[in-house]
């Protein structure tokens, strides 16, 4: 049996010998991606590409260490070890003087007056952090693609000035990068999406909410004869912000939380810093789950620590308040209103809060961007801007067809398409289905991509759960899934169960990570397999009805055995029994099991069964 597919492996693709690398060289964390035929990707180690703090130490004995290592030991070497440099970039000493003091290193006066860093005796200007950071991606990229990259388009937020631009070019050239293209953060975002390439008017907002800091951006895609150019085309109209409000206020919120309701946790001060960390962690569990516990170790021993979706939400209100407030003086600063917004695109770790996102849709009254890891999209975006420079790949995430279907597991393991493979974008479908359990008041919904019959040989998007089903008989709720690919081919799939209103949505870019052999293979196994999955699929079918009315029959066989000739209830018995066995049989190997004859038997007993349900319903009715 051939391997199933899985959605972390790496598309494997020639790289040409002088290839143009994205970077998001980012506060706080930087990355750098190549955009392969099959797409971008982030390079580096790890499932996801290597994600680089942009921390740097400067040991007295002239080694410079980068990213991890230096971040882990920072406290400890706090002279030596500069993060967040670039709040400093292309700034004078006397414009960042306010916020020098956030710096474990003393910021001084440096060459023509621009703010730099007293380490060890000698002056450390910022660029020359960055170049460190930079130098650092570079290695990683040559590692990651074999070969030398000398060229690189770099992003920077919209709100940078000329000087921290030229800042950020020389930073480039100290690492051996030659910087072909500066681009705004927001810019590369929607790119990332594949947003501005189709040459249609159109505007943007791409709301950025990391670990410390939030921006959002307006922006106007202008298409002409010469947006030829790519990014040219992206024109931003204002941004508006906060450089001090982030993740970070949320976690700290948190532990003022649980202080004030036990004072006794924080009696040390590094006890606040064990409450900042859990809470952090507590935050991040929450993203799936309406309630969590955590541990923190404080001076008093090991606490156990609980927060609920609820209080998570109740502490964000306020920050997420003043985020939209930064939204709005933007649009008004840009002289737009809401309704002109055509899309919003979500980027920074913070916006994977489920209360931000859902702010954010009901500010801007429309489903915002978000399948692309936030913490990726930027640099995924710079690589698409690399491939535009690089030579003319403008159509790189124009796909005008989806190129396998998608759809969702059934239980059992069986797949139902929505959306058959080269179906045009954009695409709509929809589809009913129900529970399987009496009572059953939540559903998984396993999104996924490819030709074959079963899940287990398909491509995993993504799942989620429909919760707050109210509880019903089985196969009586109606659960509507409905599945949506704009002409990005964003994917937005959502369930409603209509009786109860209750509502979950996932948003995924299927075309993602795969390459055109790998479309090409998936399409030769579904060929070759394909009279044995369906065999597969119809067993597994055949299976989930039988039990449904094997449940049915007995039901109603309990309320009027007494009513019937003992001989067709012994019928009926040997019926039940066959179909469950063979039901049995098909849970165990669903391959050991011949479908005609299950099939067969399954009509048998659905023939033989109308008796007993016609006694039932007439019961019933002289209740
Ligand atoms: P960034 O500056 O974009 O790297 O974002 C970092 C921030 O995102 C930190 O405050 C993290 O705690 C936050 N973050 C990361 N993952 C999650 C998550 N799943 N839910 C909420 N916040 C998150």
């Amino acid at each position: 049996m051939p391997e199933p597919i899985a959605s972390t492996e790496r598309p494997r693709a020639p790289v040409p010998t002088d290839p143009i690398v994205g970077i998001d060289l980012g506060t706080t964390n930087s990355l750098v991606a190549y955009c392969f035929d099959s797409g971008p990707r982030v390079l580096g180690g790890g499932s996801g590409g290597a994600i680089v703090p942009s921390v740097v130490r400067f040991h007295p004995d002239g080694i410079v260490t980068v990213g991890d290592a230096p971040r882990r030991a920072r406290a400890a070497f706090a002279s030596e070890t500069v993060a967040s440099a670039k709040r400093l970039m292309g700034r004078s000493a006397r414009e960042t003087a306010e916020f020098a003091r956030g710096f474990s290193v003393p910021v001084v006066e440096g060459p023509r007056g621009i703010a730099a860093f007293a380490i060890a005796g000698r002056t450390v200007t910022p660029h020359e952090v960055a170049a460190e950071v930079l130098r650092e991606l570079r290695t990683v990229a040559e590692a990651d693609l074999g070969t030398q990259v000398r060229r690189a388009v770099i992003t920077v937020p919209a709100y940078f000035d000329d000087a921290q631009r030229q800042a950020t070019r020389d930073a480039a050239r100290l690492a051996g990068l030659e910087a072909v293209r500066i681009v705004n953060e927001p810019t590369a975002a929607a790119l990332a999406y594949g947003i501005g390439q189709t040459r249609r008017a159109e505007r943007i907002a791409v709301y950025d909410l990391g670990g410390g800091t939030f921006d959002v951006t307006v922006l106007d895609i202008v298409p002409g004869e010469d947006a030829g150019t790519g990014a040219d085309c992206f024109q931003v109209l204002a941004t508006a912000g906060d450089t001090a409000l982030g993740g970070d206020d949320v976690d700290r919120a948190v532990a003022r939380r649980w202080i004030e309701a036990d004072p006794a946790l924080a009696a040390a001060d590094h006890d606040r810093a064990a409450l900042v960390e859990a809470a952090e962690r507590a935050k991040v569990a929450l993203s799936d789950g309406a309630s969590v516990r955590v541990e923190a170790g404080v001076s008093a021993g090991v606490r156990t620590l609980a927060l609920t979706r609820a209080e998570l939400d109740a502490v964000c209100a306020p920050l997420v308040a003043r985020t939209l407030e930064a939204c709005a003086r933007a649009l008004r600063d840009a002289q737009t209103t809401v309704a002109e917004i055509d899309r919003v695109v979500l980027v920074g770790g913070s916006t994977r809060l489920a209360c931000v996102r859902e702010a954010v849709a009901r500010f801007f009254g429309k489903e915002p961007y978000a399948a692309l890891d936030p913490d990726r999209v930027v640099a995924l975006g710079a690589s698409v801007q690399a491939a535009i420079v690089a030579g003319g790949r403008r159509d790189l995430l124009l796909l005008d067809v989806i190129p396998l279907s998608l759809g969702i597991e059934t239980v059992g393991g069986a797949v139902a398409k929505l959306v058959m493979r080269n179906s045009p974008m954009p695409a709509r479908a929809h589809e009913r289905f129900s529970t399987s359990k009496d009572g059953q008041t939540s559903v998984r919904i396993h999104v996924l991509q490819g030709e074959r019959e079963l899940a287990e040989h398909c491509r995993s998007l993504g799942t989620f759960d429909l919760r707050g089903i109210p509880p019903m008989p089985a196969g009586i709720p109606q659960i509507e899934v409905a599945f949506a690919i704009d002409q990005n081919g964003v994917l937005s799939v959502t369930a409603v169960e209509r009786r109860s209103a209750c509502e979950a949505s996932i948003q995924v870019v299927p075309s993602y990570g795969l390459t055109q052999e790998e479309v090409d293979r998936i399409e030769r196994e579904s060929l070759e397999n394909a009279r044995a999955d369906m065999t597969l699929h119809r067993v597994i079918d055949l299976r989930v009805h039988s039990e449904l009315d094997l449940k049915w029959i007995g039901e109603a066989l309990a309320r009027v055995r007494t009513a019937l000739d003992p001989s067709y209830v012994a019928d009926l018995e040997r019926a039940m029994s066959d179909v469950r066995e063979r039901c049995d049989a098909a849970a165990r190997d669903p391959r050991s099991v011949e479908p005609d004859a299950f099939n067969a038997a399954k009509q048998a007993l659905d023939r033989l069964s109308m008796k007993v349900h016609e006694t039932a319903i007439a019961d019933t009715l002289r209740r």
